[in-house]
């Protein structure tokens, strides 16, 4: 089922759940690969992450909030900086970036990865050292390329032929020579444990390997004095749970080293094997261990360089959802329960919670499956079949499709969904002006604000009425129109508000 712009399809919606979905031995049960590292049961059956209760997280700063436990998070970094020693760890910004964020990333010293010149604005901010940031995109502006030029930033990916036209001129006219790695897109779409592989790629990102584009962008590259191309780039999806996709990838774009060497008599001296490692989001995943996944891939370029005759290049990887996913659940507060009759002897009960489709779209967006268990105390009922839905208005406004939770869950309980640390924040919206949820970092028994609430205020501070309409309009009234704008939205109107 997917959500449609006319409305869900209602055969479809009521459909039984795919099997095999049966119910958990234990619905109090925190999967270890699936919950934050520090996640327990307190005594009152209650949840508890970094020591702090999620009863006193909720009843601080409300619900949803999205919760991080920073152990982990930081843990997950340093596991990935000791598997890739030797090779360059970027965490790549887009799956979870505030300002506390960066800097943990950057005290565990691994580089960040970034895509728009606003996510290298947060991370300059945060006093991220420019050197150790790469940034991606493939629409790059010359305002965005200048800002990265000027504050140093340690890699620029070339994303298409007018980029690097634009990227050598303002090297030129700044007097530097960025180094830059060329993004090669090599015709392989990896996703959990199938993937694709095609002599052509039909996407927007980089230069295909297929017609000869990629290297027809390192010989330009090569030639442009104000440019020092480093090396080659390659990112081959998300959510990937084995190796079998990056070592096709491998391959080719190692192939590609081959021929640059071949014609150029130039060994490129870094290879960029971009992200795409994936976690579990339900008991039954069972991804990549980071450790094995680095020796994998070291051997899988160890063995195509040799066969190429090739030193081994320094390698990179852009960790995103592996690192951010799992450190952080939401909690949410229970509001109706609704059990649905779907026929054949179905019942499906929709829990609502007070956020949804606006703090965590992947399900909507992506059928991603997510798990979820009471926080507040233990399960004290049978598993009944289960579907967790916002408050949005919009039937495929769903955040955990298919669960069991307990009979016995009711208006008030706290419901908590654990990896949504990676695309759920950055993808959130402002959907039925729903402020977006805060992050609380949890760690040795201390909980503290990354990122509050945002209020209706917050929201309200970006709409300015229409004052010059009003103002005409209600000329001859009475009431003069600032005052009117302050009462009909509740906030002062844009023209009244202080200079920042
Ligand atoms: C999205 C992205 C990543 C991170 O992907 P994950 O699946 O979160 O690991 C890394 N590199 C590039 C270029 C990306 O676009």
């Amino acid at each position: 089922m997917r959500a449609h712009e006319a409305g869900a399809l209602h055969a479809e919606v009521a459909e039984p759940p795919a099997l095999p979905l049966r119910p958990p031995a234990d619905l109090d049960s925190l999967a270890p690969h699936v919950w934050p590292a520090t996640a327990r049961r307190g005594p009152d059956g209650e949840i508890r992450v970094g020591g702090v209760d999620l009863r006193a997280v909720a009843a601080e700063f409300g619900t949803p909030c999205y919760v991080i436990d920073e152990t982990d998070f930081r843990s997950r970094c340093r596991r990935w900086r000791t598997a890739f020693e030797g090779a360059t760890v970027y965490y790549a910004a887009k799956a979870l970036l505030t300002l506390g964020i960066a800097r943990w990333v950057a005290d565990e010293q691994l580089g960040l990865d970034v895509c728009t010149g606003d996510e290298l604005a947060v991370a300059l901010r945060a006093g991220v050292d420019p050197a150790r940031i790469v940034f991606h995109g493939n629409n790059k502006s010359d305002a965005e390329l200048r800002t990265a030029l000027q504050a140093g930033v340690g890699r620029i990916v070339i994303d298409a032929f007018a980029e690097l036209r634009r990227l050598a001129a303002l090297g030129a006219e700044l007097g530097v020579r960025p180094d830059v790695l060329i993004r090669v897109t090599v015709g392989v779409e990896a996703h959990t444990h199938e993937f694709i592989a095609t002599a052509h790629e039909d996407q927007k990102f980089g230069f295909s390997l297929a017609g000869g584009q990629a290297l027809a962008a390192v010989t330009e590259a090569l030639g442009a004095t104000s440019l020092r191309l480093v090396g080659l780039h390659s990112h081959i999806g998300s959510q990937i749970f084995d190796t079998a996709g990056f070592e096709v990838a491998a391959h080719r774009v190692v192939g590609l080293l081959r021929t640059i060497r071949d014609q150029h008599g130039i060994e490129l001296p870094e290879l960029n094997l971009g992200g795409g490692v994936g976690v579990a989001y339900t008991a039954d995943d069972d991804p990549v261990d980071v450790a094995e996944f680095a020796a994998q891939v070291r051997a899988i370029v160890e063995r195509e360089c040799a066969a190429a005759g090739l030193a081994v290049p320094r390698l990179a990887v852009e960790p995103g959802r592996a690192i951010a996913g799992p450190p952080v659940l939401t909690v949410y507060r229970v509001g109706t329960v609704k059990p649905v009759d779907l026929g054949g002897g179905f019942v499906r009960t929709y829990v609502s919670v007070d956020g949804g489709m606006s703090d965590n779209i992947r399900a909507a967006l992506y059928d991603a499956a997510y798990t979820c268990a009471l926080a507040n105390r233990r399960a004290a009922g049978e598993p009944i079949l289960a579907r967790v839905v916002g408050k949005h208005c919009e039937a495929g406004d769903i955040v955990v499709r298919d669960t069991f939770v307990s009979a016995d869950i009711q208006d008030g309980d706290l419901l908590a969904v654990p990896v949504t640390g990676a695309y759920c924040r950055s993808l959130a919206s402002n959907y039925n002006y729903l402020g977006r949820p805060p992050l609380v970092a949890v760690r040795d028994g201390r909980a503290r604000l990354l990122v509050r609430r945002e209020t209706i205020d917050d929201l309200l501070r970006l709409d300015l009425g229409d004052d010059l309409n009003r103002g005409e309009c209600t000329a001859s009234e009475d009431t003069p129109p600032d005052t009117r704008t302050h009462d009909r939205a509740g906030v002062r109107s844009g023209a009244a508000e202080p200079a920042e």
